[in-house]
């Protein structure tokens, strides 16, 4: 081989490559380089500049240091082997493509002022430079060929597929109009603001509350709550965060290193810790990536993940392993004995001797038998959680929190076993999220809305975590309300939800829904229903701050148009983004401005007034005095960084991206309350302080738990330790609530205690010839619904095949991976292709939520990578998809769509699964009791088949689980004031009203 070789041109290949590997051996010449580095240091500064050792024509290192960010110079890899040098400004932002909100750095072209990728920004504390492929793959969102560049009305019936394109003003004075009608027509409950992903931290709540209205909607309910729901119970904080880092043992039910909760943020950490010798024991039925890099990898029968953790919380109580002095100091043991053994003598010691005898039926042989796991293993990984002290972190999130009936007692039960070590705000341990999270107060706080919203709110389920979303459809169906106008942002809830039929029926019934209007950058399922579809910004063309507990500190991060900022640094003045954004794209936060404007145009309404200038009183408020007030009163410590640089705090964020504003926070609810905000105080027998001092005025609004005052209205300002009064946490007795009287007094004495509630999935509850269907888990390349326009995403991972084992494959008669399967649920069926392997437990099959993206024939518009056309019928029979068209290679500006090699994209589950809202947690409990079996010769891939009016049915068989509000509540209330409302109405607006609402 004399010609071309990877090493080089014109010379022999192997003598290249022998050079090249004994360079390899001896390693980098480090003179040389060192040399190298001196001239430059000498040069430089010689120049009078700072010397940075930047990767530019000096050596590697890992990142743009950030003092060269206005001016760096990288060259064009396509242009290799010329050396073309393109000069750039590094302009941070943040990735919006899933929770994480890790830092990415837009690199705008000096002389095109295009972004031209995005890499990771080494200044944002969570992330810390590194990216999952998702967040590089912003810059293939940004140039989607396909996106959404003008806002467009419905031209037509709805999904019809006819669209015509509107001015902005038309849009908004049109939904002005219609919400400013419901609100002085006493109807605010007709109006609904419907969250996908969030990406941000209560700026769209503060919209609807300016407004008086109870619309804010999530979807938290099908995705999170189950886990929030344990950890809310115990601590008053719906989130753990898990210093991993510091961790000896961590223990994760959830495939955290590839998609789990926070993703890249806490993968790095995991794989810090575990190269420092961390233990990693995973529970996860199936393989998932997370799970090869186990030291323990448990694949439990789904549904019986509570009954393992209360083995090891057995053990450890058993053995006597557990942190006596934090039990006793912490645990509402206590109240627990006043409530459920009041003639027993009050003593730590009486609580020590009943929990002796608690959990003694969860043996290892017990749990074994429920979970499928050996006994012996369960035993060996319960000694190794032992010994971890208080350096055992542990995360569930979603998961089988997300999958089973009564799948809240999975964190409370793993939570148990953190509070029994005292593994509790430890250096690798497990922190309230409240302590890592900052959410800054903002320029305006409106009052709380005066209005209950029942679709959301429902008496059925006064312990719900989140808002019963998924419930809605059948809500409106049963007459209990309707939407005046109805906004989808960031959501796309025909396709996320189960039972997307059934929003379907509701989407295009002008009586339920009036008005609907999707608030998107790409098209979706659910926007071909819409009455208006108004383009929004990705990642790097809107505003929003958010922060995530990810380690033991706070941040905050900045997202931001990069291209109004880069033309900013350049001197030029931006009032508006859509100045700088694609098209006509605009981002959210000057449309809810401009939009609340128009709704109350004179003030009259008390709106406008949270929408004004502060600086210039009867003007509106820009985005640059929304957050440079922020920044300049909220965060403590960015004034003083920023005037460190010499600059203002909005300047150093835009700038820099993100802050970091403090770290080891350590265990805050062993803080004294000073004297000064104790007085007038009242300690109750259970050691709850009260006090009639005004709490202190804290920046910092995160979200937590917040225990009513005392009947002489003094606030819960911390908790008796041994004759001191410390913070506590904020559960209604201050302290770690091992014994729940909210879930007591509201009907559920029997799961007060963490527990094992078996699944609706148990063994038991399957018929001989059901399996369960896991269908909850992620694809660490794409997100649930927006990632499809990233075509490198989309190359990675564009299907999602039935894992079947292969025992269960030779007894269903599946012979081969790629062989089709029917998979039947409730309410009908959907066909897909099977991927025969050992990583599934026998008897479970599972699929990916991730796929099966389609757009109808009459529809032209859609996202042409990764949606299938489709015939989608509604007959005597129900609903029936066959697949028209695969996914095939086209024209478009971009011409990597003429390179697409893939046709199959998989098929959408999730439109047959029928709800299954748990009555206590309001979760959807997504796993499935499901038939498998060969298809029959009619079917073809992607097919699917659904009755809504079975779907109704057991939906109702659902809501007959539940024990709803009403007068003989504690204090006649709909729900406990403590539990966290995103957008908490007035107080009055609790009591149940005295007539049902109709
Ligand atoms: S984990 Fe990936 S998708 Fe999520 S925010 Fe970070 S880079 Fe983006």
């Amino acid at each position: 081989m004399t010609s071309r070789t990877r090493f080089g041109r014109g010379r022999d290949g192997s003598s290249q490559r022998r050079s090249a590997a004994d360079q390899s051996r001896r390693g980098p010449d480090l003179t040389a380089l060192s040399e190298r580095v001196s001239a430059a240091r000498a040069d430089t500064e010689a120049r009078g500049e700072t010397f940075y050792q930047g990767p530019s024509k000096v050596h590697l290192a890992a990142f743009p240091p950030k003092e060269r960010w206005d001016d760096w110079t990288e060259l064009d890899s396509r242009a290799w082997p010329a050396r073309e040098e393109h000069r750039y400004m590094l302009v941070p932002t943040t990735c919006f493509n899933c929770e994480s909100a890790c830092g990415l750095l837009a690199y705008v072209d000096r002389d095109s002022l295009r972004v031209r990728k995005f890499e990771g920004n080494p200044e944002h504390p969570g992330s810390r430079g590194r990216n999952c492929a998702k967040g590089p793959a912003t810059i293939n969102q940004v140039t989607d060929p396909d996106r959404i560049l003008y806002p467009l009305r419905r031209a037509g019936a709805r999904g019809a597929g006819g669209w015509e394109r509107i001015s902005w003003d038309q849009a908004l004075d049109v939904l002005a109009g219609r919400i400013r009608a419901a609100i002085t027509g006493h109807r605010q409950n007709q109006i609904m603001v419907h969250i996908g992903r969030p990406g941000e931290d209560g700026f769209t709540e503060r919209v609807l509350a300016s407004w008086g209205v109870d619309g804010h909607n999530s979807h938290t309910n099908v995705c999170s709550s189950g886990g929030r729901t344990g950890y809310q119970f115990w601590m008053g904080a719906d989130r753990p965060s898990p210093d991993h880092a510091n961790a000896k043992v961590i223990y994760l039910i959830s495939a955290h290193l590839e998609a789990g909760h926070y993703f890249n943020p806490h993968a790095q950490r995991i794989t810090a810790a575990r190269a420092n010798g961390a233990k990693v024991i995973v529970l996860d039925t199936r393989l998932s990536n997370t799970a090869t890099h186990a030291d323990h990898w448990l694949s439990p029968v789904p549904g019986s993940e509570a009954a393992i953790n209360l083995a090891v919380a057995r053990h450890l109580i058993e053995t006597g392993r557990y942190d006596r002095e934090f039990v006793r100091r912490w645990w509402n043991w206590a109240e627990y004995l006043q409530a459920c053994h009041p003639g027993k003598p009050a003593t730590f010691d009486t609580f020590e001797a009943i929990l002796s005898g608690m959990y003694t039926a969860f043996t290892f042989e017990f749990a074994a038998a429920e979970s499928g796991i050996d006994a012996g293993v369960l035993a060996e990984v319960a000694e190794i959680v032992a010994g971890a002290g208080t350096r055992f972190s542990a995360h569930v999130w979603r998961s089988a929190a997300a999958g089973n009936l009564g799948g809240w007692q999975v964190p409370r039960t793993l939570f148990l076993i953190s509070a029994l070590l005292g593994a509790v705000a430890t250096p690798g341990g497990v922190f309230p999220n409240g302590l890592n999270k900052f959410v800054p107060r903002p320029i305006h706080v409106p009052p709380h809305p005066e209005v209950w919203q029942d679709l959301t709110w429902p008496l059925e389920y006064p312990l719900a975590q989140n808002e019963m979303s998924f419930l809605l459809p059948h809500f409106l169906a049963e007459g209990r309300g309707r939407l005046d106008t109805y906004f989808m942002r960031v959501y796309n809830p025909v396709w996320t939800n189960p039972d997307g039929l059934s929003w379907m029926e509701v989407l295009t019934d002008e009586a339920k829904i009036g008005c609907s209007v999707a608030l998107t950058p790409t098209w979706n399922e659910s926007a071909y229903f819409a009455d208006y579809v108004l383009p929004m910004g990705h990642a790097s063309e809107r505003h929003d701050t958010h922060s995530y507990e990810q380690y033991d500190g706070q941040w905050i991060g900045f997202r931001q148009p990069v291209l109004r900022a880069a033309r900013e640094r350049l001197g030029e003045q931006i009032t508006d983004t859509r100045q700088v954004n694609p098209g006509e794209v605009w981002e959210e936060n000057e449309f809810w401005i401009e939009l609340s404007w128009r709704i109350d145009p004179d003030g009259a309404l008390g709106i406008r007034q949270y929408h004004e200038s502060v600086a210039r009183p009867g003007q509106k408020l820009t985005v640059d005095e929304y957050y440079g007030w922020m920044f300049d009163n909220s965060v403590p410590g960015l004034p003083e960084r920023a005037a460190a640089d010499g600059l203002t705090p909005l300047r150093w964020m835009r700038r820099y991206g993100a802050f970091e504003i403090t770290s080891g926070q350590g265990p805050v609810y062993e803080q004294q309350v000073p004297a000064a905000e104790l007085e007038n105080v009242h300690i109750t027998p259970a050691g709850r302080v009260y006090t009639s001092a005004p709490a202190p005025l804290s920046l910092n609004v995160v979200p937590t738990g917040a225990p009513d005052p005392d009947s002489a209205g003094r606030r819960a300002a911390g908790v008796d330790v041994d004759g001191t009064v410390r913070r506590g946490f904020p559960t209604p007795s201050g302290r770690l609530e091992f014994y729940s009287s909210t879930l007591a007094a509201w009907g559920w004495p029997e799961h007060a205690l963490p527990g094992y509630i078996r699944s609706h999935v148990h063994p038991a509850n399957l018929a001989p010839d059901q399996m369960v269907l896991l269908s909850t888990f992620r694809l660490p390349t794409q997100i649930h619904t927006r990632s499809a326009n990233a075509k490198w995403l989309d190359e990675l991972a564009h299907t999602n095949p039935v894992w079947v084992h292969p025992t269960d494959a030779a007894r269903l008669g599946i012979a081969r991976t790629g062989d089709l399967l029917r998979v039947e649920t409730d309410i009908g069926y959907f066909v897909a292709k099977a991927w025969i392997t050992e990583g599934i437990r026998p008897g479970v099959v599972a699929c990916s939520h991730h796929m099966g993206r389609w757009r109808l024939t009459t529809e032209s518009r859609g996202v042409g990578g990764m949606m299938a056309t489709v015939d989608l019928r509604h007959g005597d029979d129900g609903w029936t998809m066959e697949r028209r068209a695969a996914v095939a290679p086209y024209k478009s500006a971009d011409p990597d769509s003429q390179r697409i090699w893939w046709s199959d994209t998989g098929v959408h589950q999730n439109l047959t699964f029928p709800v299954h809202p748990d009555p206590i947690s309001g979760m959807h409990c997504w796993h499935q009791a499901v038939r498998v079996r060969p298809p029959s010769p009619a079917d073809r891939h992607g097919d699917i088949a659904v009755d809504t009016a079975r779907a109704r049915t057991i939906y109702q068989d659902w809501l007959r689980l539940t024990r709803p509000a009403g007068p003989e509540s504690p204090g006649a209330m709909r729900r406990p004031r403590w539990l966290m409302r995103p957008l908490k109405p007035a107080a009055h607006t609790y009591r149940v009203p005295e007539k049902e609402p109709t």
